[in-house]
């Protein structure tokens, strides 16, 4: 394995880093694939699609606390803090892009700004009323019985996150696979490359000339997409890929 990615002789590359739920794993929160956990005790089709929404607000709401109420007690790891040392370090906005499909908040937590947020936060609720601009931080540590209601205009709210089925937000979409086309190195850490659109975002780097990287426990899906594979840990593999 190289242990850099030669960040460092490339004065005015553009990076853009694509993570996923395995570069969480080593904070505690389980991936998918992880046996156990929060995915285990819910059917997704429950608690993670619209239809699960419409038919029990309250089960949805439920699983989502929980999810805030166990992110909350883990803290970013090695992996996230390289990430938003990079980010500190290169100083200049156009350079580097953080594109996460976790809702956790722990890029945010380990400092990182740069950040596309595609499936949305946890941490966040918004009005369902797609037409009422209420939308707020949610910190709340509390296991909600039931759905709370929009002070706004009395509908009720949900997380702000992407759901199975749902499209994603179009501006940070559109901001996304701009950075994605126009970056020089692309970096896939910790996804499986099988959620939708952001596995694709590979070959849209490359088909724009740009080197592409995967750090993953497994191969994943669109390994064939990758020009360099580093297989394990996120904690361990990023600090020296992106040692400067
Ligand atoms: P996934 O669960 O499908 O795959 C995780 C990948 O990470 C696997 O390929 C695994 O080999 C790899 N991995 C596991 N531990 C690792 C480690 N320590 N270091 C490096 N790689 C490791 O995850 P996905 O591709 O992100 O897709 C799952 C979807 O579910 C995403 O859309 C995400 O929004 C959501 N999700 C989010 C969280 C979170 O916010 N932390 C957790 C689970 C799922
Ligand atoms: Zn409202």
């Amino acid at each position: 394995m190289r242990s850099d990615l030669g960040l460092g002789l490339l004065p005015s590359f553009r990076l853009v880093v694509l993570t996923g739920a395995g570069i969480s794993q080593e904070s505690g929160i389980p991936t998918f694939r992880d046996a156990g956990g929060l995915w285990e005790r819910f059917d997704m089709r429950q608690v993670a699609t619209p239809e699960g929404f419409q038919k029990d607000p309250s089960l949805v709401w439920r699983f989502h606390s929980e999810m805030r109420r166990y992110a909350q007690k883990c803290a970013p790891n090695a992996g996230h803090i390289a990430l938003a040392d990079l980010e500190r370090d290169l100083g200049d906005e156009d350079r580097f892009t953080l594109i996460t499909q976790n809702v956790d908040d722990l890029h945010r937590r380990a400092g990182s700004r740069r950040l596309l947020e595609v499936h949305g936060n946890v941490f966040r609720t918004r009005c369902t009323d797609s037409t009422c601009p209420k939308s707020t931080a949610f910190r709340d540590e509390a296991l909600y019985e039931e759905a709370p209601r929009c002070p706004l205009c009395g509908s009720l709210m949900r997380p702000d996150v992407v759901w199975f089925g749902e499209y994603l937000d179009p501006i940070i979409e559109t901001k996304a696979r701009r950075a994605v086309m126009n970056c020089d190195i692309f970096m896939a850490v910790g996804t499986s490359g099988a959620v939708w659109p952001a596995a694709g975002y590979v070959e849209i780097a490359r088909a724009a000339g740009a080197r592409t990287v995967i750090v993953n426990l497994d191969p994943p899906e669109n390994l064939r997409a990758f020009d360099e594979f580093h297989q394990g840990k996120a904690s361990q593999i990023l600090p020296l890929l992106l040692k400067r």
